[in-house]
C-alpha cells in the first residue's frame, strides 16, 4: 500500500479537484497552461488548506483536542478555513491574527466575516507578536491545559510536516489524472508552479511530484520574503514530512521564484492589479491579489524572462484566495472599473 494511505485522514474537501486547460490564457502567456481547481476544494472553507486540515485535524481528534489554535494575517485563508471546519466539527477555534493595530475594530469583511460566522475567538496580535507567533500559540495552549481543556495547535499556514503531506496526496491525486488522459496525454506537466506563503503546499508538491512523476520542476512562487528564506523552510518541513512517511524521495527539485512577490505580503503593484483584473476578463479565471494572482503573474515574468519555455507543459496549482479579493475590492478602483 502507498504509505500516504496509511496517514489518518478527515475527509474534508471535494476531490478529486477538476483539472482544466485554459487556451485563452494559455495563448496570452505563451504556454500550454493547465490549471489544477485547488480553489474548488469545497464551499466558503475552499482552498489548499482544506487538502493539510485533512491531516492535521485527523491527529487533533486522535488526540482527543476540544479547541484548535492556530495563526495568521488578519485576511488569513488558513484561519477561515480552520475555523469553518472547527465549526463542522464541532471544536473551538481560537485564532491569533496579525495587525496593525490591535485596538482597532477589525475589518469585518472577506475572511474575518467568515471567522466570525464560524464562531471563532479572535485575538488580534501585533506585529511584533506574531514574530513570536508559536511561543504566544503554546504558551495560550499551556493556560489552556492547566484549565482542563485540550488544545490543538496548528503553525501558520497549516504548514509543517503533516501538512504537507496533503501535497503528497494532492500529486497522487493528479497521477491518476495525467494517467486517465485528463490532461491529454500522460507526459509530466514541465513546471508546476503555484503561490507561497508557508512553504507547505510547495513541500508537499515538490515531494509528491518526484514521487509520482507527474512534473519534471516545481516553482513555488513566493508572494513574501525571499528564495533563501523559502528554500530553508520547505527543506525543513520536507524533512519533518519524510520522518512521517518513510520512503518519500530525499532531494525532489524545485526552484523558489521571488520575482512577482511586488511591494510586500499583501500589498500589489498596479501592473499586478491590472493583469488580475486582465486574466478575469480574458478567461474568466478569478485570482486573489495576495496570492494567485501574484503567482500567475510570476509566471508570466519567468516565461518573459526565459527561466519557463515557451511552450512548455505548465500547470498552475489555484490555490483559492477569493475572500481576501473581496476583502480588498477598494484597492481595484482604477483597474475594474
Ligand atoms: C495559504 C495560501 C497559499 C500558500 O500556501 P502555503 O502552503 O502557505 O505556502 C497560496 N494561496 C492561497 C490562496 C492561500 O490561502
Amino acid at each position: 500500500m502507498d504509505p500516504v494511505d496509511s496517514l489518518p485522514r478527515v475527509p474534508l474537501a471535494h476531490l478529486p479537484t477538476p483539472l482544466v486547460h485554459v487556451p485563452r490564457l494559455s495563448a496570452r502567456l505563451g504556454c500550454e497552461l493547465w490549471i489544477k481547481r485547488d480553489d474548488v476544494t469545497g464551499g466558503a472553507e475552499s482552498g489548499n488548506k482544506l487538502r493539510k486540515l485533512e491531516l492535521l485535524m485527523a491527529e487533533a481528534l486522535a488526540e482527543g483536542c476540544d479547541t484548535v489554535l492556530t495563526t495568521g494575517g488578519v485576511q488569513s485563508n488558513h484561519a477561515r478555513a480552520t475555523a469553518l471546519v472547527c465549526a463542522r466539527l464541532g471544536l473551538s477555534c481560537v485564532l491569533f491574527l496579525r495587525v496593525d493595530d490591535p485596538f482597532a475594530p477589525l475589518p469585518f469583511s472577506g475572511n474575518v466575516l467568515l471567522d466570525a460566522l464560524a464562531g471563532a475567538t479572535i485575538r488580534p496580535i501585533t506585529r511584533e507578536q506574531y514574530r513570536s507567533r508559536d511561543e504566544l500559540m503554546a504558551a495560550a495552549a499551556r493556560t489552556m491545559r492547566a484549565e482542563g481543556r485540550r488544545p490543538y495547535v496548528i503553525p501558520e499556514g497549516g504548514s509543517n510536516g503533516l501538512g504537507a503531506l496533503g501535497y503528497v496526496r494532492a500529486m497522487r491525486e493528479l497521477r491518476a489524472q495525467l494517467d486517465g488522459g485528463l490532461a491529454g496525454e500522460r507526459r509530466p506537466f514541465d513546471v508546476i508552479v503555484h503561490a507561497c506563503g508557508s512553504g507547505g503546499t510547495a513541500a508537499g508538491v515538490a515531494l509528491g511530484a518526484a514521487r509520482y512523476g507527474v512534473a519534471h520542476a516545481v516553482r513555488p512562487m513566493a508572494v513574501c520574503d525571499d528564495e533563501a528564506y523559502f528554500t530553508r523552510r520547505i527543506e525543513a518541513q520536507m524533512a519533518e514530512a519524510r520522518a512521517r512517511c518513510p520512503g518519500l524521495p530525499t532531494a525532489p527539485p524545485f526552484v523558489v521564484d521571488a520575482h512577482g512577490k511586488g511591494p510586500a505580503y499583501g500589498v500589489t503593484t498596479a501592473e499586478q492589479r491590472a493583469f488580475l483584473v486582465d486574466v478575469a476578463r480574458e478567461s474568466g479565471v478569478v485570482l486573489d491579489p495576495v496570492y494567485t494572482g501574484k503567482a500567475l503573474y510570476g509566471l508570466a515574468l519567468a516565461i518573459r524572462r526565459g527561466d519557463v519555455a515557451v511552450g512548455a507543459r505548465v500547470l498552475f496549482l489555484h490555490t483559492g484566495g477569493l475572500p481576501g479579493l473581496l476583502a480588498a475590492a477598494d484597492t481595484f478602483t482604477e483597474e475594474a472599473r
